[in-house]
C-alpha cells in the first residue's frame, strides 16, 4: 500500500523549472533569467551579518525591508508586501481572488506558473491568445468576466504593454483583479505602481531575481491599495508569516541601498542584450523587441530543439517552449559580454554548420 494523493490534487502538472545544473562552472547558463553578476558586496556582507543572529525568528512584516522598498517605488508601507520570491505573492493572489466566479484569464504565451497556480488553487484558468506577432490586445481583457494575470513586460515574449493599455483593462474591470507582473520592469518596461492610487483592483507584482541578482535569496513583493493588501496579507498569515527568511530581509534592505550598482547592471545587461538581438538578426533570426534581460528568437537557419540542443552539447543553457507558437524559438538571458560572444560564436558555427 501506499498512501494516495488527495484526489483535490491527483491532475497537477507542476511548473517545470528550467535546468539548474549542479556543475554550473563550465556552462554558460542563460535559461532561467538570472543575472550574470553577483550581487553587491555590501548585500552579502548583510546576508551574512544577519546570519549571526538566526537562532531568532525573523520579523514577519519585513518591516525594514518594507519601508524602504514602498520609498523605492513611491507608496506607503502599508500598500506593500514582502514575500518568499514573486512566485509567492502569485499564489497568494490566485488564493485571495481566485474561485468558479472569479477565474483566472492571461496570455496563452506567458509565465508557466499562472496556469500551475489555477490548479493547484483550484481555480479556472483561462488562456487568452496573444496576437500572430506576439503582441497583447488590451481589448482583449475589457469588461472580462474574470480576474486577469499579465506579465509586462511578458515573458518569454520580452515584448512590454504600454501603460495606457493596462489602465484600460484595470479601469474596465472595477470589481475583478489586475494582476500585473513586473518582474523585467527594471530593463525597460514602464511600471503601472502610480495607478495603484487610482485603483483599488490592481495588484503589481515585483522580483529581486532579476534585476537585483537576487534569485537565490527568494524575494518579492506586492504593492496594490492597503485594502486588497490586508487581504492579501491575511492570507500570507494563513500560510507563512515568516515568510521572508532573515537574511534574505537584511540582503534586499542593503541592495536597496546599492542603487548605483544595479543601476550599472541594468544598463550593462541592457546595452548587452541590444547588441546580442543585432547579431542574431545578421545571423538571419527573428527576434522579439525585448524590454527584459533575455531574447526571444527563431524563425532562422536552426531553430528551436534543435538549436537548444545543439547548444547544449556545447555547454550553453537556454529555454526552449515546445508550445504551437513557440516551437521554432528559444528564449536566452542575457550573460556577460565574453560570455555572450562566445555564445554568438557558438551560433554562427551552428547555423554555418546547418547550411553547408
Ligand atoms: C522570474 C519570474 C517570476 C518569479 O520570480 P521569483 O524568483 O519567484 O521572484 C515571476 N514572473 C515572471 C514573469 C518571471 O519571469
Amino acid at each position: 500500500m501506499s498512501v494516495a494523493i488527495s484526489s483535490r490534487y491527483s491532475g497537477l502538472t507542476p511548473y517545470v523549472p528550467g535546468e539548474q545544473p549542479r556543475d554550473v562552472s563550465r556552462l554558460i547558463k542563460l535559461n532561467t533569467n538570472e543575472s550574470p553578476f553577483p550581487p553587491p558586496e555590501a548585500v552579502q556582507k548583510a546576508a551574512y551579518t544577519a546570519s549571526q543572529s538566526l537562532n531568532l525568528y525573523n520579523d514577519t512584516e519585513a518591516r525594514a525591508l518594507s519601508e524602504r522598498f514602498a520609498s523605492h517605488v513611491g507608496v506607503s508601507p502599508g500598500e506593500v508586501l514582502a514575500t518568499n520570491g514573486s512566485d509567492e505573492i502569485l499564489y497568494f493572489a490566485y488564493l485571495a481572488f481566485g474561485d468558479d466566479a472569479s477565474p483566472m484569464a492571461y496570455p496563452d504565451i506567458s509565465y508557466g506558473f499562472y496556469p500551475v497556480y489555477a490548479d493547484i488553487c483550484r481555480v479556472p484558468g483561462r488562456a487568452i491568445p496573444l496576437r500572430e506577432d506576439f503582441t497583447l490586445d488590451y481589448r482583449d481583457y475589457m469588461g472580462i468576466d474574470a480576474n486577469v494575470v499579465i506579465a509586462n513586460p511578458n515573458a518569454p515574449t520580452g515584448i512590454a504593454l504600454p501603460v495606457e493599455d493596462i489602465e484600460r483593462i484595470v479601469r474596465s474591470n472595477p470589481n475583478r483583479l489586475v494582476l500585473i507582473d513586473e518582474a523585467y520592469v527594471d530593463f525597460g518596461g514602464v511600471s503601472c505602481v502610480p495607478l495603484i492610487k487610482k485603483y483599488d483592483n490592481l495588484l503589481v507584482t515585483r522580483t529581486f531575481s532579476k534585476s537585483y541578482s537576487l534569485a537565490g535569496a527568494r524575494l518579492g513583493f506586492g504593492i496594490a491599495c492597503e485594502e486588497l493588501m490586508g487581504k492579501l496579507r491575511a492570507v500570507k498569515n494563513s500560510i507563512n508569516p515568516y515568510n521572508v527568511n532573515a537574511m534574505t530581509q537584511a540582503a534586499g534592505l542593503a541592495a536597496l541601498e546599492s542603487k548605483e550598482y544595479y543601476q550599472e547592471m541594468v544598463a550593462e545587461v541592457s546595452a548587452i542584450r541590444d547588441e546580442t538581438a543585432s547579431r542574431l538578426r545578421a545571423l538571419g533570426y527573428r527576434v522579439l523587441p525585448s524590454s527584459t534581460n533575455f531574447l526571444f528568437f527563431g524563425q532562422g537557419p536552426v531553430n528551436g530543439a534543435a538549436l537548444m540542443g545543439e547548444l547544449r552539447e556545447r555547454g550553453v543553457l537556454v529555454r526552449y517552449f515546445g508550445g504551437e507558437r513557440t516551437k521554432d524559438f528559444v528564449r536566452m538571458s542575457m550573460g556577460t559580454r565574453k560570455q555572450m560572444d562566445e555564445v554568438v560564436s557558438h551560433i554562427r558555427e551552428i547555423c554555418e554548420g546547418r547550411r553547408g
